[in-house]
């Protein structure tokens, strides 16, 4: 029989009555003939709420001990979806990630997917049971302890299993119909769109669109699975909501798809750096040993052997980067005159696929900026993406103004 995987985040779980209705949903899909692997997500909140409790006893807790607590969201409303299913007749049974077994890495609390046997829920499925509800965010280590794959790990679960059992789509039910071309938050000409390609999805989602988590749209552009965003609240026809799939699929699209932002960036700037071979590698070497995400790099024009080094990265790694940097200067591996955080710096990002053949989007993207009188701090590109930073202050006019620019609200 064909293979749906279906996930349900935690709003589409929240309490009993959202459960049934998720769960009237999969009967649908069992009606037209699929078998159906449902992954879900803790109840709305619910994980918050465990891994409080953890730091509530001890700041530095046992991470083994915070994945066994945080993990037990998804354990209920796998049992519950199981038992709303069953109530309507419909052949189901749940898993817990160690009883798949969902093999994972040992790094708790981040842990990766290794593997997902697929013989247990196979058999089930040929003596008649037609839905297969996994809890999500969760698995075993080889050394059999439980593991969590991150927050919002569930997007990441379901992708897995797709993946693995090969199935013919997955599709994400989540409190919003599909995937924008910007936060409708911030424009309330922002579109959604009906199909989005791998690529400006990684984009969009590791810029801060917090629809899906980042490595479930790498592991499904990986193994080319299709992916389907849409509303769990609204009656939902056949292609509601947002595709993410390989390009080759998408026939027309704009130039640019999305203006994503992230309003938590810092801009950090080493001022009169030594200039001199392997200075790059002195700077970022103790940066990536202090866990720092760098993101953005610019390394000034030198004069007289000295020069100016700047780099973006979260807002709450500041103090981190800042530590790093000055033990390593201490150690005499770098020299520089003073080190300036900009704390105040937002990202804006513009994303599209079909920027890898037409020319001119980053002097538009500019223009629009100039016309509005807003400073560029940093600049960066990729094949398919242009990012600036600028003022936090005028964040969502840039976003605006881009989103105009670009005419993102017509469809190509
Ligand atoms: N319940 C977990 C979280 O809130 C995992 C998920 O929902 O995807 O992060
Ligand atoms: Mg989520």
């Amino acid at each position: 029989m064909p293979l749906l995987v279906m996930k349900f985040g935690g709003t589409s779980v929240a309490n009993i009555d959202r459960i049934r209705r998720a769960a009237k949903r999969v009967g649908v899909e069992v009606a037209k003939g699929y078998d159906v692997i449902v992954i879900v997500s803790a109840m709305a909140g619910r994980t918050n709420e465990l891994v409080g409790w953890v730091e509530e006893i001890s700041p530095l807790y046992d991470a083994r001990e915070y994945d066994a607590v945080v993990s037990s969201g998804e354990a209920v409303t796998a049992g519950l979806m199981a038992v709303t299913l069953q109530e309507m007749d419909v052949p189901a049974r749940s898993w817990q990630g160690w009883q798949v077994p969902l093999i994972t890495t040992s790094a708790h609390s981040a842990a990766r997917i290794e593997e997902i046997p697929t013989d247990n829920i196979n058999a089930k499925f040929g003596e008649g049971m037609r839905v297969a509800v996994v809890a999500g965010f969760q698995g075993v280590s080889p050394e059999g302890r439980i593991t969590t794959l991150g927050r919002g790990g569930s997007d990441t679960t379901a992708v897995a299993f797709a993946a693995a059992f090969g199935a013919e789509r997955c599709d994400i039910y989540t409190d919003v119909d599909g995937v924008y071309t910007t936060d409708p938050r911030i424009t309330d000409k922002a579109r959604k769109l009906d199909k989005i390609a791998f690529e400006e999805m990684l984009e969009l989602a590791s810029l801060g669109a917090k629809v899906l988590q980042t490595r479930s749209v790498e592991l499904a552009m990986r193994y080319n699975v299709r992916l389907r965003v849409l509303s769990s609240f609204e009656e939902q026809s056949d292609d509601a909501g947002t595709l993410v799939c390989a390009e080759e699929e998408i026939m027309e699209s704009n130039v640019v798809n999305g203006i994503a932002y992230s309003r938590d960036e810092a801009k950090m700037t080493l001022i009169s750096v030594a200039d001199r071979p392997g200075i790059a590698a002195a700077i970022f070497t103790p940066l990536s040993d202090a866990g720092v995400n760098v993101d953005m790099i610019v390394q000034n024009i030198s004069e007289e052997g000295r020069t100016d080094m700047t780099f973006s990265c979260p807002n709450n790694q500041v103090a981190r980067a800042e530590k790093a940097l000055l033990e390593a200067k201490e150690k005499g591996d770098i020299n520089f005159h003073d080190l300036v955080a900009d704390t105040n710096v937002a990202k804006i990002s513009a994303v599209g696929i079909g920027m890898r053949s037409q020319s001119g989007v980053a002097a538009r993207m500019f223009q629009t900026l100039r016309d509005e009188g807003i400073n560029i701090k940093v600049i960066s590109t990729s094949e398919i993406k242009i990012s600036v930073l600028i003022d936090r202050k005028y964040m969502e006019l840039a976003v605006q103004a881009l989103h105009d620019a670009f005419e993102l609200d017509k469809v190509a």
